[in-house]
């Protein structure tokens, strides 16, 4: 069996120009400025949500709020449970003073990762750790009812597995194959999602907890909530991240400012159904030729293994035979990788992202996939743009989405605004 060959994966040095330093000036990463004595208990918590224990004093310091006013604060939030006592600080003379922190695990958040043949359900705490999962095999294409009852009936059960109540739960994250309007959680005009266009996803999880409004159910796509999630996890101080989903279709979710940047209607990076030149011929399922995810994605270089006379039916199959040395499957890969990064060549010179991540599927053929992308990305891109650009295998891997759709709660839930509105009714 031949060996396959060996990657090469050096970005290959800008010539004759001199990269000015591009390098930001140091600033403290977590701790935010002093703010005025407008600072409201949900700003306080911001702070605290680092998860470091803190003293009144220390808190006094960092905010420029007066000890008292700290005291309140601090009060109204261990009211709500949200942080608690964390032992007592090393004394200078006298009684020793107690330390806050975070208490992420007062209470759960339900994250919903649904793809084309299966849904992965992760019980989360206010941390983004998970607690505990399920996984479960269902197509997307039966409809929204039977896949929202399946995920409601596993997510009542992790909690119950779990000894959580419902009444400890801060809200549901759901990730779905297909584009959705964010703001209701409506999924638009899905291509492999029968029955799904304009469904209220909410409102259905909503009813079936027995719960209305007060029930937090937010839904994204499942690229954005995949972007979220590695980004939460493994690069939370890279404010301009862009995460590539290379699967049985492929998609970008784009953090931009530390924000996840959604479009004018939420079809930001869909990056699929560009035209290539050379997939000139080459039929897309969106009814156009030459497309990016008709050249690139699993299936398609499963389908192009398959005409050379390799026997390859599905992503899983050209996998197996990367694993197993196929120098075929591995040209394959790599000619994947190169299509993938002419159109994020494009994308680095528009947005100029620090990192960007390829997860999904195909991804699992590691460096072979990254080492075409890399090829073509650091030669067409302007080379300010690569100075200091990172490609990397997704570390998140098929987690991400659950991980970005905990975040997407968290997020939301524990925002200074609802911490304020919360003291301010507790
Ligand atoms: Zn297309």
């Amino acid at each position: 069996m031949p060996s396959p060959p060996v990657a090469s994966t050096t970005p290959p040095a800008p010539r004759g120009v001199t990269v000015p330093s591009i390098v930001p000036p140091a600033t403290p990463a977590v701790v935010p400025a002093p703010a005025s004595s407008a600072l409201r208990a949900g700003e306080l918590f911001q702070v605290l949500r680092d998860g470091h224990a803190r003293t009144r004093a220390e808190l006094a310091e960092i905010t420029g709020l007066a000890r008292s006013t700290i005291a309140t604060r601090i009060d109204a939030l261990m009211a709500c449970g949200l942080i608690g006592p964390a032992g007592e600080a090393v004394s200078s003379g006298g009684r020793p003073p107690s330390r806050f922190a975070f208490s992420a695990s007062s209470r759960v958040v339900l994250a919903v990762d649904v793809g084309a043949t299966h849904v992965l359900i992760a019980l989360t705490d206010l941390g983004g750790r998970v607690l505990d999962e399920s996984r479960a095999a269902i197509a997307v294409s039966v409809g929204p009812a039977a896949v929202l009852d399946l995920v409601v009936e596993q997510a009542k059960h992790l909690l119950e597995r779990s000894g959580r109540d419902v009444r400890e739960l801060a809200g549901i994250g759901i990730g779905l194959p297909g584009p959705v309007e964010h703001s209701t959680g409506r999924p638009a005009n899905p291509p492999i999602m029968p029955g799904w266009d304009g469904f209220d996803v909410p409102a259905r999880v909503q009813e079936s907890f027995g719960m209305g409004g007060e029930l937090d159910v937010l839904v994204d796509n499942d690229v954005n909530i995949m972007a979220l999630g590695e980004r939460a996890g493994f690069w939370p101080v890279e404010e301009n991240l862009l995460f590539v989903k290379v699967a049985t279709g492929i998609g970008a979710g784009i953090v931009g400012r530390g924000l996840l940047q959604r479009g004018a209607d939420g079809t930001a990076g869909d990056i699929g159904h560009v035209r290539l030149a050379r997939g000139d011929g080459v039929l897309c399922r969106c009814g156009n030729v030459g497309c990016l995810e008709a050249l690139a994605s699993g299936p398609a270089v499963a389908a192009a293994l398959k005409a050379a006379g390799v026997r390859a039916e599905s992503a899983e199959d050209v996998l197996d035979l990367v694993r197993h040395g196929s120098v075929e499957a591995v040209q394959a890969v790599r000619q994947a990788g190169r299509d993938i990064g002419e159109v994020l060549a494009t994308c680095v010179n528009l947005l100029n992202p620090s990192v960007i991540v390829i997860g999904g599927g195909l991804s699992a053929a590691g460096e072979y996939l990254l080492a075409g992308v890399r090829e073509v990305v650091y030669q067409r891109s302007l080379p300010l743009a690569t100075a200091r650009l990172r490609i990397v295998q997704s570390m998140a891997g098929d987690r991400a989405g659950v991980l970005g759709a905990s975040r997407m709660i968290i997020d939301h839930v524990l925002s200074p605004d609802r911490i304020g509105a919360l003291v301010a009714d507790a």
